[in-house]
């Protein structure tokens, strides 16, 4: 049982809310990022997600290089090379100060900490809009049970006013964690990216064999699952590839949905603006041909694909 303590006192880190998604799962949603993720997949279009605390980002295309950042940084960490503003995040306390006086909002602050009790609240005001499409709300980031405690409390607390709740995970977790936030989750999506190991570990940093421990422990808890496929051409578009998700998917009777997402190149400014490199500058997004031919490839393997959601 909560109490208002609990719920004023638990605090995380949020990166962006959507409120109004009709994506991450059924209905109108408002879906919730949280910050901090074990895994560095090098298509990640969430770079900012994956530290677990708050971190100072510069729009490029906004940034008209007056040099008013460079002036007031107290750790003098800001200077402009190459006609270009540069933050050294090392000396970077993420103060705020540099973003108080940027006259074009071209330096932000990424994350912001949050009760749970601020949370749910923003949660629940579009509760009629979940009623009406059968929506709610998901969990998602970043790797949302970083946050365990902080997740736990928020889900409890929306699930007990009869808010229907989803965890978008990549599955990177100890099994605790998860069992921690079961009872309050009506819906996961799970997201499966490469079933060979090595390549796995390749291209997200860690190996897929607690994701898929994970994933079939959820499945033996009765969840309902939607599967979630990054596709990332050249990557993990191949027959072999495909196919062992075909056949993984077929193993477990809660998995209801297998959703293709296309891989998109809207992140790389966010690379930029972090500081970061991005290492797929050389692949282009899949068709829409293309991902409807992959979907009609799934279902005549007995799969219930749908591209996006
Ligand atoms: S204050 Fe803003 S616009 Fe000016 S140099 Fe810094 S980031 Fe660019
Ligand atoms: S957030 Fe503060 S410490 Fe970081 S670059 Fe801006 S002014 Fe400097």
């Amino acid at each position: 049982m909560l109490t208002t303590p609990d719920l004023l006192l638990t605090k995380g880190y949020v990166f962006d809310i959507h409120r109004f998604s009709i994506h991450d799962g059924p209905g109108i949603r408002t879906t919730i990022f949280l910050k901090g993720c074990p895994l560095s997949c090098v298509w990640c279009h969430n770079p900012e997600s994956q530290s677990t605390k708050p971190e100072k980002i510069v729009r490029v295309s906004r940034c008209i290089k007056c040099g008013a950042c460079v002036e007031v940084c107290p750790v003098h960490g800001i200077s402009i090379n190459d006609s270009r503003v540069v933050t050294d995040l090392s000396r970077c306390t993420v103060c705020g100060t540099c973003v108080e006086v940027c006259a074009t909002e071209a330096s932000e602050i990424v994350g912001e900490e949050t009760s749970a009790a601020d949370l749910a609240q923003l949660i629940q005001r579009d509760r009629i809009f979940y009623d009406e499409s059968g929506g709610g709300v998901t969990f998602s980031g970043g790797e949302p049970l970083v946050q365990v405690k902080f997740l736990q409390t928020v889900m409890a607390s929306v699930h007990t006013m009869g808010i229907q709740t989803a965890l978008d995970t990549c599955g990177y977790a100890h099994w605790e964690a998860f069992l921690k936030v079961l009872p309050f989750t009506d819906l996961i999506l799970f997201d499966i990216k490469v079933l060979d190991d090595q390549k796995h570990k390749q291209f997200t940093g860690v190996s897929n064999q607690l994701i898929l421990d994970n994933l079939q422990k959820l499945n033996q808890q009765g969840k309902k699952i939607w599967l979630r496929f990054p596709v990332i051409p050249g990557i993990n578009d191949d027959v072999d590839n495909l196919t062992e998700i075909v056949d993984l998917a077929k193993m477990y009777s809660h998995i209801e949905r297998l959703s293709l997402l296309p891989y998109h190149k809207a992140a790389v400014k966010k690379y930029e603006g972090l500081g970061l490199n991005y290492c797929l500058d050389d692949i282009e997004s899949p068709s829409e041909t293309r991902m409807d031919e992959l979907a009609g490839w799934f279902q005549q393997s007995g799969l219930p694909a749908v591209v996006g959601g």
